[in-house]
């Protein structure tokens, strides 16, 4: 391993050394300039590689020109045997890579059971940071970063993800969703109906590739922009909640006799309200059947 010093200290860097590792590693999400010389060092000399698909890792290596010595496959089938093998080779001295298709390992990919099983084991485990997409679309959509909340992927239908737009409806919290391109239109719109049309939201589509574009507007604009069928990838950044101020029942009273005098059901009325007055859809509901 080539020594590089700390760029504050000079002192050796932690992770740099030949001892047995499993090393996660971060590959571009779109750019291949931004692989770091840690990356491609680390691929070049492990004695393994895990990925979720042999062929496009295969193709980014091929692009580095770098042969491994042995790639293997890890997705959510292959994982727990996986580990067997691997915990085995760090505990002979190896180090062993862990990439997924894009981005960080684990985020919302495939790898963190390897990471675990490794932990378990007492074995070392090292982190070549890099791109992530939900931290690119954070810094670059002007919303408060000090603390924030990653959702991943909303659950697709039912009473789970209904749960949890209602949980983001009051989360102050800047939150990061990712999406496909084929949900965001739904997403956007059920984003819209909980959180309030006028709540601000960016939407960060194929990050650090050439048709990289950041559409900034509230979720009204946004749902308007989907009718267009965005392709490509994206990363949904919602700003969070406004402070909640005390809220009085008769207020959510009012707000509930015009939802309903303007023919919305009582489920999408306690949803209205609770999304226009910050409060929790249940107590809405309980206002509603109290009426
Ligand atoms: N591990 C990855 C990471 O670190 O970001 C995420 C993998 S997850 C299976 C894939 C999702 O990440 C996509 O559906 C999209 O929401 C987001 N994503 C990945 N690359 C992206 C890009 N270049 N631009 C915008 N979103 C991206």
């Amino acid at each position: 391993m080539t020594e590089v010093p700390d760029l504050a200290t000079g002192a050796p860097q932690t992770g740099e050394s030949d001892a047995g590792a499993l090393v996660v590693v971060a590959t571009p999400i779109g750019n291949l300039a931004d692989l770091s010389p840690r990356a491609t060092e680390e691929l070049a000399g492990a004695e393994l590689v895990c990925c979720e698909d042999t062929r496009r890792t295969g193709l980014l290596l091929s692009r580095i020109g770098v042969r491994a010595r042995g790639l293997r496959r890890v997705d959510a089938h292959t994982e727990a045997a996986a580990s067997a093998e691997v915990v085995d080779l760090v505990a002979a001295g190896h180090r062993v890579v862990l990439v997924s298709d894009s981005g960080t390992p684990v985020v919302c990919d495939p790898g963190r059971r390897l990471v675990a099983a490794v932990v378990q084991a007492g074995h070392g485990v090292v982190v070549v940071p890099g791109p992530t997409a939900a931290i690119a679309a954070l810094a670059g959509s002007g919303f408060a970063a000090d603390r924030f909340a990653f959702e991943g992927f909303l659950p697709r239908r039912g009473r789970e993800r209904e749960s949890r737009l209602q949980q983001l409806a009051l989360e102050q919290r800047t939150c990061v969703l990712y999406e496909s391109p084929k949900r965001i239109a739904a997403t956007l719109a059920d984003l819209a109906r909980c959180c309030g049309a006028e709540r601000r939201a960016v939407v960060a589509r194929e990050l650090t590739k050439l048709h990289e574009e950041f559409v900034r507007g509230s979720l009204a604009e946004l749902v308007a922009w989907s009718a267009s069928e965005p392709k490509g990838e994206i990363v949904v950044v919602l700003e969070g909640a406004p402070d909640a101020v005390e809220v009085g029942d008769e207020e959510i009273v009012a707000e509930l006799s015009s939802a309903l005098a303007q023919g919305l059901s009582p489920r999408d009325a306690a949803s209205r309200a609770a999304a226009e007055l910050g409060v929790s859809r249940r107590r809405a509901y309980e206002l509603l059947h109290r009426e």
